[in-house]
């Protein structure tokens, strides 16, 4: 029993085909510059082994209030997730793309749809309340919910501590990144909000900066909203501070001794330290702190670094484990266990969706 994962974004294509029983990938690919989504999609099929599909889970990133658990897909679902896209305008319209043009190609199977802000919803509303005009009707939602899911679980497992009994800091660091706080298995924080731009620092994303910068650049740079936005959620983050996104190339600028590439990374890891006391605070302390996706998987350095100087509230880390990447990598007895935890978003989605069609 398989399950075919597809995440449309809109310049890509990302697939696997994951068995779920064993957790094992049967097949993945990913297709960029997508210009044609069905082209790209009859690509794959052709190559997907595709035999023992029970059925296609396909990621969506806003769920908006509607969606708080993944869904059977139908033509409401479809339209749901189109008027989403005021709120991810990037990010919907593609999903939303994605799935219809897989419904015509596997019409055999049902089709789920897995919300990145499904997990999230379970933030109590002084957490994804914003401080404006109720007539406004915007609030927090926090993304990422299929990795923070995912890695607070296997957090509790390496523990050996049932779910319910422990609270989890997780720092999903790629390309985008969020920080959660979880108490026993529910989102109670979460560092981004109305959109992904909010919290830490990213590739190309700002991550936190005064709202009223935005009206400072209005007014004296002249930009329009379109510009602001393409600036903030792409050219700016390790790109705009050290002249690339990729964390890798950030630290061999960093050993070359580049100034503004050192600087980037010591405001990268000082916002995520600063979001840790945060959820500290939030959760009245944790069992374990997780690091995980590309850079938090990787880095010793942003390991370490993000978490200096925090002995006193019991968080520690074990050098020569974080080098050797180990998955607890604080030393033993340490009050707060802090652990490296690889992320698998695609099994995740194949679980939930097949959850979804047993029921
Ligand atoms: P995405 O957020 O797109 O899903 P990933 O979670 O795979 O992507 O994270 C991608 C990022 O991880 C890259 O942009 C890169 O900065 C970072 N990365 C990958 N490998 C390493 C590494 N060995 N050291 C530091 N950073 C890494």
């Amino acid at each position: 029993m398989s399950v075919f994962v597809v995440n449309c974004g809109s310049s890509s294509l990302k697939w696997s085909v994951i068995d779920v029983a064993s957790g094992s990938t049967l097949g993945s690919g990913t297709v960029q510059k997508v210009v044609d989504h069905a082209a790209a999609l009859a690509d794959v099929l052709s190559v997907a082994p595709l035999d023992d599909v029970v059925a296609v889970a396909h990621r969506v990133v806003h769920g908006g209030e509607r969606f708080s658990a993944p869904v059977l897909i139908n033509d409401a679902v479809v339209a749901a997730i189109r008027d989403l896209s005021v709120l991810a305008p990037l990010h919907n319209p593609a999903n939303a793309d994605g799935i219809e043009i897989a419904l015509k190609a596997l019409p055999g199977v049902p089709h789920v749809a897995i919300f990145d802000t499904a997990f999230h919803t379970t933030l109590p509303p002084r957490a994804y309340t914003y401080a404006v005009p109720r007539a406004w009707n915007v609030r927090r939602y926090g993304f990422h919910g299929t990795s923070h899911a995912y890695v607070s679980r296997e957090a509790a497992r390496v523990l050996g501590r049932p779910v319910a009994d422990v609270n989890v800091i997780v720092l999903h660091l790629g390309n985008g990144a969020s920080a959660s706080a979880v108490a026993g298995g529910r989102s109670i924080d979460t560092s981004m909000g109305l959109t992904p731009l909010e919290g830490l620092v990213m590739g190309t994303r700002s991550g936190d900066v005064d709202p009223a910068l935005v009206l400072h650049l209005r007014r004296t740079h002249n930009l329009s909203t379109d510009e602001i936005d393409a600036v903030l959620n792409s050219r700016s983050g390790l790109l705009a501070l050290a002249g690339d996104n990729d964390m890798r190339e950030v630290q061999r600028r960093v050993q070359a001794g580049d100034r503004a590439a050192e600087l980037a990374l010591d405001v990268y890891c000082y916002r995520i330290r600063k979001y840790v006391g945060a959820y500290l605070a939030a959760l009245g302390g944790a069992d374990a702190i997780a690091f995980t996706a590309g850079v938090g998987e990787n880095d010793p350095v942003v390991r370490a670094r993000s978490l200096a100087g925090l002995q006193r509230l019991g968080i520690e880390i074990d050098a020569a484990r974080n080098e050797a990447g180990e998955t607890v990598i604080s030393p033993d007895r340490s009050p707060v266990a802090v652990l490296v935890i690889p992320t698998n978003e695609e099994l995740e989605m194949a679980t939930q969706a097949a959850a979804v069609i047993a029921r």
